[in-house]
């Protein structure tokens, strides 16, 4: 017996008006059972099944196809990873506009999981598509997890792998692999930003042993939290950039949080004050004898951003699609709208060309060791271009759901704002390629 309240006496009073009820009624109570299933499965489905939306597929190109076990290993893991211990929380460390002290600790599990307890930090990377499928994964999560990682490694154990000595690597490096020490690195300074390669303000005066640093510093990711950052200033005997390695809470030393910061919320960026730091000159990087070798690091920090656009287009996508499919507008998902679709395409299109640039520019980097700086610029100025258009598709996809952040494609939207100008604006790394096309430079 059907229970009343599961009768639709509305539909029963519609059909009343056209038909006697009664002879439906009459007519299915005669039918066998396999023909009255068949019957009610007709009316009810007009005899097809609703359409299931496929499930979500963000590598169209069967990108990870073309790499090692090893490569893919490391992207299931860190999507794992991501998924299980950052993405419940990420709402809510969002609102909160501070890195969660969760970030230490997950990252070093994951870095754990994947590289065993000893792992040893290298920079480049050995590997440079696996790592950028690491970045890949954690940006299409939380970019701002990426960036917490980026800085740490990337930028601020990377210049002390490149350009530290031995005691110095001995020092810091194991325990930065593991997290027990955080890293920061500071070269922009509050009124130079783009223009860091024509001269830094900030300077280091020898006095014996010890350098006085003075001067300030601008954005430094992590370095509330970190135990060591790597500050660039101008040495004032050569006049040539150079590299200190100023440990948090020496005097002279102080940090204050930017506050008011639309995008990656969860990495805390800062003003530094120097005033008369004293570094002794064991804690010199004693590689670095110019810009120029900041800028080698660079190239390969800028490869990192770009994999890291691959990403941050990726989660968008996938958050845009999943909400189109469960979204229903005039009786029916919003996927069945062509406008709706012509988005989606062109999201798809454009992380499908972002993951095949991506990949090759990996694949240059392991064959030669190294990346080129209008290589690693046209990917990072190129890929943080679509990066933005893509999100953007995203977020008008969502309609007004498309600026909450429980619907994460938001959070895409603001974060692509900070890869764009970071690591070189978007113009200044255009300005770099240019200048190899044409052999002309235009930066002034
Ligand atoms: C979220 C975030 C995190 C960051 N983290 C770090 C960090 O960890 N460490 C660190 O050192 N820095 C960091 N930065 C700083 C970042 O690298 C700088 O923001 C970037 O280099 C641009 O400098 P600027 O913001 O001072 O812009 P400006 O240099 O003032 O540029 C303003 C505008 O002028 C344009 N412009 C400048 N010069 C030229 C030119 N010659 N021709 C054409 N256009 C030009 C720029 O493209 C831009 O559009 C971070 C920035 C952000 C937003």
């Amino acid at each position: 017996m059907t229970p009343a309240q599961d009768i639709d006496f509305e539909a029963f009073e519609k059909l009343s008006k056209h038909i006697d009820p009664n002879i439906i009624l009459r007519t299915l109570a005669s039918m066998d059972p396999a023909t009255l299933q068949k019957t009610l499965m007709a009316t009810a489905g007009g005899g097809r099944k609703p359409r299931q939306a496929p499930p979500i597929n963000s590598d169209f190109f069967d990108i990870y196809e073309t790499m090692t076990e090893e490569q893919q290993r490391v992207g299931r893991i860190t999507r794992e990873v991501m998924q299980e211990e950052i993405k419940p929380h990420v709402a809510e460390y969002w609102e909160r506009g501070e890195t969660p002290k969760e970030f230490i600790s997950v990252a070093a599990r994951m870095h754990e999981k994947l590289f065993g307890k000893d792992w040893e930090f290298e920079f480049p990377p050995k590997d440079p598509i696996g790592s950028g499928v690491m970045q890949m994964e954690m940006a299409a999560i939380e970019p701002s997890f990426q960036t917490f990682v980026g800085v740490h490694f990337g930028l601020c154990a990377g210049s002390i792998y490149m350009f530290g000595s031995e005691e110095q690597k001995a020092k810091w490096l194991p325990a930065m692999t593991r997290f027990e020490k955080i890293g920061s690195w500071a070269l922009t300074e509050p009124d130079t930003g783009s223009a860091t390669a024509a001269g830094l303000e900030t300077t280091a005066e020898k006095h014996g042993d010890t350098w006085i640093i003075n001067g300030a510093k601008k954005w430094s990711g992590n370095a509330t939290i970190a135990d060591v950052n790597v500050i660039w200033a101008k040495n004032m005997e050569t006049g040539q950039v150079n590299g200190f390695l100023v440990e948090t809470g020496q005097p002279g030393y102080t940090v204050e949080k930017l506050e008011g910061k639309i995008s990656k919320r969860l990495v805390e960026n800062v003003l530094i004050n120097l005033d008369e730091v004293e570094v002794h000159e064991s804690n010199r990087l004693p590689g670095v004898k110019s810009f120029k070798d900041t800028a080698r690091q660079l190239a390969s920090a800028r490869a990192g951003v770009a994999w890291e656009a691959v990403g941050v287009a990726k989660g968008a996508y996938e958050a845009t699609l999943d909400y189109c499919n469960n979204r229903k507008q005039f009786g029916k998902p919003i996927t069945k709208f062509q406008l709706i679709q012509m988005k989606l395409v062109q999201m798809l299109g454009n992380l499908t060309a972002m993951q095949t640039m991506a990949l090759r520019m990996g694949q240059i980097e392991a064959r030669d060791g190294t990346i080129s700086h209008e290589r690693a610029s046209l990917s990072k100025a190129w890929m943080s271009d679509k990066l933005r258009e893509t999100v953007a598709l995203g977020r008008g996809a969502l309609g007004g759901n498309g600026i909450l952040i429980e619907h994460d494609v938001a959070r895409f939207f603001v974060d692509a704002e900070a890869v764009y100008s970071y690591e070189g604006t978007y113009e200044m790394n255009s300005l770099i390629v240019g200048k190899a096309i044409t052999g002309q430079s235009a930066f002034v």
